[in-house]
């Protein structure tokens, strides 16, 4: 049975929520799950103050259930309802459980490959970054970002305060290379929330999809800001053009990302094409170079070795994601560790890092030769 199939059947088996979607009586999609430890707390509690104020406790439900009798059906049911939004909010700020795949509610299913160790919808912003420091099929996508972030925050917050005698045009150069720091940062740190925030409620996911794949366009176009700068130092105009383009193809990138379609499972492949697409737009700019310059110099000074493994980085990590490798063939193995989504999040931190390596030697490079363009046309 395909887990598409296995979607579709009803829930059967110990491991499903003890309220789920199709039995709560809220209809809010929320499904909670909470231990056993925690009915089991709540039992001895309910024992201890029976000891205590057994009568009290005996005339207030007397008069409780006198009160919930005596009602409409209409006020019983409302009744009857706060009572359980409040029980089912005590639940989830307590503890919750990780669920099968095929009792998320149909905005929560993204990946039918991950058969297990999906967080349930939770009830505050609170709950979702407490979820952080869980295991789950998002631990992994949080932290890859997560930690991204704050290495890229450091490493920029670095390069930013090396002394200016170490650049040829210091602010100029630190503005170009902020940029990509702007456009790294911006992209993991929308990703890590997203990934932290998106089971809060299906409006707040829509927000952060929509953010989240705003910021993958602004890390290609950060990333291009450098390299063209360095690569075509000495014949501004070109490197104007290929900005203005970059720019215009990003925009449009958000634009498009902005759909609520955009991000629905089926249109995965488009959206691993249309960053990819953003990013091979390099290659116009990349063949200017090479025919300008020679391949010699393209790969030596124009740090092309470096642009190639970062290209593959990139492309290799949105052919997995599209693809669901390996989860697809091991369904319900990879729920938690190395599914496709978390070593796509691991191959654009390292795409990223290594495109900031090649641009910091092209920044080198320049410091070497100086700010003059005594050949024209050359770096
Ligand atoms: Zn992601």
């Amino acid at each position: 049975m395909s887990p598409r199939e296995k979607a579709n059947t009803p829930t059967s088996g110990s491991s499903t929520s003890h309220l789920s979607t199709a039995e709560c009586p809220l209809q809010t999609g929320r499904v909670p799950e909470y231990d056993e430890e925690v009915r089991d707390e709540d039992d001895d509690r309910g024992r201890v103050e029976e000891n205590d104020e057994e009568e009290e406790e005996e005339e207030d439900e007397k008069s409780s259930d006198e009160g919930f009798m005596g009602m409409t059906p209409l006020l019983q049911a409302h009744h009857a309802m706060e009572k359980m939004e409040e029980f089912v909010h005590k639940v989830w700020e307590g503890r919750w459980r990780v669920i099968p795949h095929d009792v998320l509610p149909d905005w929560l299913k993204d990946n039918d490959f991950l058969l297990h160790g999906h967080r349930p919808p939770m009830p505050s912003f609170r709950a979702c970054f407490r979820s952080i420091f869980r295991i789950h099929t998002e631990t992994g996508n949080i932290w890859t970002h997560l930690l991204g972030c704050l290495f890229f925050l450091c490493l920029g917050l670095m390069y930013m305060f090396r002394p200016n005698m170490s650049f040829v045009a210091p602010v100029q150069e630190k503005v170009v290379i902020g940029m990509f720091f702007l456009g790294a940062i911006l992209c993991l740190s929308f990703s890590w929330l997203f990934h932290t925030v998106y089971c809060h409620s299906e409006g707040v996911s829509r927000v952060f999809s929509k953010l989240d794949y705003s910021g993958i366009a602004f890390l290609i176009m950060g990333s291009f800001v450098p390299w063209l700068y360095y690569s075509f130092y000495c014949s501004p105009q070109p490197c104007f053009i290929y900005l203005l383009v970059v720019c215009t193809l990003g925009l449009a990138a958000i634009t498009v990302s902005q759909c609520d379609f955009f991000a629905t499972p089926q249109y995965r492949g488009v959206r691993a094409g249309v960053f990819v697409g953003l990013g091979l737009s390099g290659v116009v700019p990349t063949l200017h170079f090479v025919i300008s310059e020679g391949l010699i110099k393209a790969t030596t000074i124009g740090q092309m070795g470096w642009l190639l493994l970062m290209a593959t980085l990139y492309i290799t990590g949105a052919c997995l994601y599209a693809a669901r490798i390996p989860e697809r063939f091991f369904p319900g193995k990879c729920d938690i560790w190395f599914h496709s989504h978390q070593l796509f999040h691991i191959l654009v931190v390292a795409g990223a890092f290594v495109h900031f390596h090649g641009v910091s030697n092209l920044q080198e490079l320049r410091y070497t030769v100086g700010a003059g363009c005594a050949e024209q046309g050359t770096l």
